[in-house]
Formats: structure tokens, sequence, C-alpha cells
């Protein structure tokens, strides 16, 4: 019965730095101190990402939450430490906890000495509203309002320096995981964290080409290995998927240093929630925004290889770009010509006012006509001559005169579809739905 299933959510966000540990990590920490004193995981635990568009995240803007308690019900395998298998339970009950007893446990792992990082606990016995994750996956929300939120709530929670954590860590707690992805995460040892760390990359091939429901491992155009992160983190790789058991699987085809514990977490990855449809006047500074509109001035190049176009709707231009690191998707931006009729995701870049594109449906392209030939002159059958630019034909023989259209046109092949189009795996955005799972739509839920 829904009265009696008592558990605790416990958010966390803003620990780390660019160059070390990794918000997740805590989870495995936590879990396992828990562990000890008789608590639960109560479903499986949570990565959510946030606006994307924030300045101030440190990387992918992902904070985590758990729900604890104490299990009952159905089990699932959602980890392993040590070789010993976390499950996570479909009920709780009793799940009493007090804020000052997980802190010290996780004090230590903050960087606390890096200025960005914020650190922010908050512990919740219910969700959140659910307002809160949709406001912080798409704008931009300040600590005194959260604050404001997390009390009428009868939330508990902690800030560590300014504490901007907060704000992502209830956040995760609000999310309802209406879409949802999974993703598998491996660690380190914490000896081992700063150590070289290996992956095979033909065995993350091999794990791409055999499995059918993960996503964005390899980037087959420049050879890229996308399931490990760039700096060394707690984190030895992820895998992205829809499917569990098929990430379980996975992990174990990948040829890497020894890892000696993983998740599964689930995640709002690949969902696309971050976007929100507008009309070219109303987009704002840190949004992410899906805009229909017409091409008006096709592909620039400007320093750094980055290809620039502008699109208009019935009220106004923008911008939009294919930055350099989005690599060969910039030659399907080259070839889109004036008139066609696109659908653009991504994200507003506020000076200079710009969309970074995370993908483009191409709804219609316009019909080219280049001209092939002068016309014939429709009494003796000679090429006419030109009378100068825009200014039509004349014969010089019978000293007939035809309009500019009627010269000979041909239809430009275009080599571009009419469907969508989307960056390279190496530029992909967390959050951004890849085509492959656009195309799944097979969303079940834990
Ligand atoms: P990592 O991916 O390595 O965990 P990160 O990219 O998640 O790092 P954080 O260090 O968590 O970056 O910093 C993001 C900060 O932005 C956090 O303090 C978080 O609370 C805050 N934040 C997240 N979303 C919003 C939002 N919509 N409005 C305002 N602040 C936000």
């Amino acid at each position: 019965m829904r009265g009696e299933c008592k558990s605790v959510y416990i958010g966390i966000d803003d620990t780390d730095s660019r160059n070390g540990m990794c918000t997740t990590y805590l989870v495995k920490v936590l879990v396992e101190k828990l562990k000890d004193s008789g608590m639960d995981l109560i479903g499986p635990p949570r990565l959510v990402r946030l606006n994307p568009n924030i300045p101030w995240k440190t990387r992918g803007n992902g904070a985590v939450c758990i729900r604890v308690g104490k299990g009952y019900g159905e089990k699932k395998v959602v980890g392993e430490i040590e070789g010993e298998k976390i499950y996570a339970f479909k009920y709780g009950k009793d799940g009493e906890l007090d804020l000052n007893d997980i802190i010290p446990l996780l004090k230590d792992y903050f960087v606390l000495e890096e200025p960005t990082t914020n650190p922010g606990i908050v512990i919740s016995k219910k969700k959140l509203p659910e307002w809160l994750y949709w406001n912080a996956v798409r704008n931009v929300l300040n600590i005194e309002f959260v604050e404001r939120v997390l009390k009428e709530n009868n939330a508990k929670f902690f800030k560590f320096k300014n504490g901007r954590g907060i704000i992502g860590a209830s956040a995760s707690i609000a999310w309802r995981a209406r879409k949802f992805t999974y993703e598998l995460l491996t660690y380190l040892p914490e000896d081992k964290w700063k150590e070289q760390r290996y992956i095979d990359e033909n065995s993350v091939i091999e794990m791409d080409k055999k499995t059918r429901y993960t996503f964005d491992n390899y980037d087959y155009e420049n050879n890229y290995v996308a399931i490990s992160p760039h700096s060394k983190t707690p984190v030895l790789f992820g895998i992205r998927g829809l499917e569990p058991e098929e990430l379980i699987k996975a992990k174990d085809m990948i040829k890497s240093t020894p890892y000696n514990a993983w998740f599964l977490f689930l995640t709002n990855q690949g969902t696309d929630e971050h976007l929100v449809k507008r009309r070219i006047k109303k987009v704002k500074e840190y949004q992410n925004v899906i805009l229909r509109g017409k091409v008006v001035k096709e592909a620039r190049k400007i320093e750094g290889g980055h290809a620039i176009f502008q699109i208009e709707d019935s009220t106004g231009k923008i911008d939009c770009a294919a930055y350099e690191p989005t690599k060969n998707f910039r030659n399907t931006i080259n070839k889109l010509k004036v008139g066609d009729e696109v659908e653009v995701y991504g994200s507003v870049r506020d000076e200079p006012r710009t969309i970074n594109i995370e993908k483009i449906r191409i709804l219609r392209l316009a019909e080219i006509r280049v001209k092939v030939a002068n016309p014939r002159c429709p009494k003796c059958g000679r090429r006419m001559e030109s009378l100068g630019r825009g200014k039509g034909y004349r014969c010089r023989k019978c000293r007939i005169k035809l309009p500019e259209d009627a010269a000979e046109f041909k239809i430009l092949d275009r080599e571009i579809k009419e469907r969508w189009y989307e960056v390279p795996v190496i530029a992909r955005r967390h959050l951004s739905m890849p085509l492959k799972i656009k195309e799944m739509k097979s969303f079940k839920i834990f």
C-alpha cells in the first residue's frame, strides 16, 4: 500500500572538478555505507542531466539521486561492489535518515578546493514537485528560490560553500522518469584514479556491433571511443542503452583495466527533454530550442572552421551554427540552400546570438533551378543572345525578344535529403536523443 512505502530520497550535486572525482561515485560510497546500517536501494540510482547550457556547469551538468529504506518486494541487480551484488527493491519502508549521518561519509570526496565546486545535498521523504525538474532541465534557477521550495516541502538540505549544488540535487529528486534510458558506469579502485587507464578500442567496436539497444559507444566517422571520460575520474567507462540486461552483458565485452564496482543508473540522457519549441523572436539565453524556419543565408565558414547559416520564421531571423567539433556534420550544413525548410534543434548562445545545432530535420528542400542554356528562337530555332543580366533574350536574325525565364533550366540535384541529420557521436550532448533511439522509441520502465 502506498502510505506504508516509507523511504527517503537523497539528491547530490556539484561535488567534483574538471580534473577529478565524479558525483555518481558518491552513490557507490553511500550504498556501501547504508548497507552496513541495514538500508537498501529502492529503485535504481538516478543520474539526471540538467540544462546543458548553464555556464557554471563542470562537465555534463549531471546530478544524482537515490531512494533508500528497508527494501521489500521484487528486487533487481543494479550494481556490484568488490564482487558483491547490489540490489534495488521495488518497495521500501522505515526510511528514516539524518543528514548528519551522511554528510561525513561524502565530505571527504568533495573537491572543495576547486572554486567552482559548491556541493549541495538534499534529503526528502517525498518526491519534489515535478516542475522543479522541468525548470532545471530547460531554464535557469536561483538558489534562494530552490531553498524556499525545499522548505515548503519539508525537505532537509546542506550547502557547502555557496551550495549551488542544491539546485541540481533537488531537480534530481523531482524527476519523474517519464522518458528514460540507462547508463552503466564502472568504477576504478580509489588508488587507481590518478593512474593511466586502458580500454581496448576494438572491444568497444565489437560490443557496439553486438548490442542492439546501446547507443553512442563509438564514433565510426572520427574513430573515437565515446564510453570513457576525458579526464582521470573514478569512472573507467559508461555504456548507455535502453535495456538493463543488455548493458550488464555489454560491460563484460569491454577489454580494459580492471574495475572493482559498477552501477546501473536510470537517466534522462538521450530524451531531448531540455528542448522547447520556440518562435525565433522568443528565443532566450541559456535555453535549448527547436526552431522551424526557412534558410535565408547559406552557410559561410568563419574562423575556427565553424559553419554559420541563417534561418527565418514569421517573427525574425537567427544564425545557426555547426561548430568545428561537429566535424562532418558541417558538410550537410554547407549543402543547405536558400528556401530550404528546416527544423533546428540546439542550444542558444547569447553573444553573438546563435543556435548551436545538435540535430536538424530537413522538412522540404527548395527546388533550385540552374540555367543550362539560352532559349531558342521560336521562329528560326537558333539560340538567342542575352541582353544582359535580368534583361531577357533576343534573336539576332528575327529580332524576337523573350523574357529572362524563357532560358532552359534544369533542377539541381540536391546532395542532401528531406530527413534528419545529427552531429556525430564525438559531439553528442548527454540529453540529445540520438536518431537511433528516436527511431526505436522503446522506452520501458524499471
Ligand atoms: P559533472 O558532470 O562532472 O558531475 P556537472 O557538469 O554536473 O559536473 P556541476 O559541478 O554539477 O557540473 O555544476 C552544475 C551546477 O549548476 C550545480 O551547482 C547545479 O546545482 C547547478 N545547476 C544545474 N542546473 C541548473 C539550472 N537549471 N539553473 C541553475 N543552476 C543549475
